[in-house]
Parts: C-alpha cells; structure tokens; sequence
C-alpha cells in the first residue's frame, strides 16, 4: 500500500536534492545598481532644473533621486538570465547623507528584479567582504578592487555593456 506511494515519491525526492546539489554548487555573482543595473542619471534627469543646480557635484544626495531611476539598457534581461545560472545577489552602496536612498533601492529592486530579489540586496560600503566569484561593476572603489573573485568591469572596454558581460559570464558558470 505505501510502497506505490513510497516507489512514487522516490523520484521526486531525488529530483528535490539534486536540484538543493545543483544549487549549492552555483558560482556567487554579484551586481552592482549605480551605472550596472541602474541608469543612475535617468533618476537625475527626472529631477527639476533647481533640485539638480542645488546638489551639483553630489547628486546621490537628492531626496527621492534613487526612486526615480530607470533601468539600464539590457540589464533587467541580463539578471533574469544570470540568476537562472548563478546564485545572484545585488551588491550596491547607498550615501549616508540620503537615508531615502536605502528604502529607494529596496523598492527599486522589487519593482524591477521581483520580490523574491529584495531578500538578495546587500547595501555595503565594503564589498571586499563578499565571498563569491564574480563581481560585475562599474567602478573599483567600495572594496571591488580587494574582491576575492574577479571583477567584471562594466563599463571598460572589454565588457562595455550587458551583453558583453552575459557572454563572458554564461561562458564560466
Ligand atoms: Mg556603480
């Protein structure tokens, strides 16, 4: 009686820890928002000609500027297809002199990447603490360059946007 059913489960179960297997054995990618993910001066553009004159030369600091921020090209397509492939994670900075800032990237992540990727935003001045492989992002600052893994350097000429680097990396996955 509970043989058919056991003999029946069995598949499934395996299928269930293989899949756990697979996943665990995924490569750790990182991505960037500013300039990566986010088209950080779609959000400054957006802004009035007075709000942009006052915080010349620190435009991360407008309130609400994160919140108005579109994507970049290509990469809301670029994540859907890493994070089949990778365990994928957001790793982004946000100012300490615009606190709106950190809610604005939380919601900007749900909106845009899907609720279960809000759980996988990381907000760090320090991403040399990151353990993973690869890191995609357009700059070197914040500890990218004492990263572990290696730097996807968006932005330079060898990966001058999202599909340049959805190449490369589906390539080493
Ligand atoms: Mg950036």
């Amino acid at each position: 009686m509970t043989r058919t059913n056991t003999t029946r489960s069995q598949p499934t179960r395996l299928r269930l820890v293989t899949k756990r297997v697979e996943a665990g054995r995924r490569k750790v990618l990182y991505l960037d928002m500013d300039n990566v993910l986010v088209d950080f001066m779609s959000g400054v553009n957006a802004c009035d000609a007075r709000v942009r004159a006052k915080y010349a030369g620190r435009y991360d600091e407008i309130p609400g500027v994160f919140a108005r921020m579109q994507p970049l090209e290509g990469a809301l397509d670029a994540y859907r297809r890493l994070r089949m492939r990778f365990d994928t994670y957001i790793a982004s900075t946000a100012p300490w002199e615009n606190s709106s800032a950190w809610s604005d990237k939380r919601d900007w992540v749900e909106r845009h990447l899907g609720r279960p990727a809000r759980k996988r935003l990381i907000l760090t001045h320090h991403k040399n603490l990151l353990r993973g492989d690869f890191i995609v992002d357009d700059r070197t600052k914040r500890g990218v360059d004492r990263f572990e893994g290696e730097h996807v350097h968006f932005g330079s000429r060898a990966f001058p946007d999202w599909k340049s680097v959805v190449e490369y990396l589906l390539a080493r996955a």
